[in-house]
């Protein structure tokens, strides 16, 4: 399991220093070539922020951006 960043991503960069593991990368080095900033799913451990929710859903700020369970 892991979370996964959809195309509503502002590519603010809020997530990408919350991550624990350097899961998430930015539009730049996106593999799909969006225009968002994207988690490797064989490197996000769902860790846990500060709210019970993983870190990066915590701090972004456009409400359903990122989603669990990819
Ligand atoms: S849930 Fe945690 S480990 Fe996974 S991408 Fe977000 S911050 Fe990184
Ligand atoms: S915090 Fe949300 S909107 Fe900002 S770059 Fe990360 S996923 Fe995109």
């Amino acid at each position: 399991m892991a979370v996964k960043i959809t195309d509503i991503c502002i590519s603010c960069g809020a997530c990408i220093d919350e991550c624990p593991v350097g899961a998430i990368v930015d539009d730049s080095d996106n593999p799909t070539g969006a225009d968002a900033y994207y988690v490797y799913a064989d490197k996000c451990v769902e860790c846990v922020g500060h709210h019970s929710s993983p870190a990066c859903m915590e701090v972004c700020p456009t409400e359903g951006c990122i989603v669990l369970g990819a």
